[in-house]
């Protein structure tokens, strides 16, 4: 199985293989979270808005 270089999420700060770029406050900061994080965020949240996806990459 390759090894693949998790990056931490910048809400609960657990090391993920998949991150979602979103903004969830009114300033709209651009965050990347885990998928439980975005789950909870985006919830009838009328700031929140996707921005795409970050997936880790194998390493060489
Ligand atoms: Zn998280």
């Amino acid at each position: 199985m390759a090894k693949l270089k998790s990056k931490p999420c910048d809400i609960c700060s657990n090391l993920v293989n998949i991150r979602y770029r979103i903004q969830y406050t009114k300033q709209g900061d651009w965050v990347m979270v885990c998928p439980d994080c975005w789950e909870q965020v985006s919830k009838n949240n009328l700031y929140y808005r996707y921005g795409g996806t970050w997936k880790a990459k194998s390493r060489n």
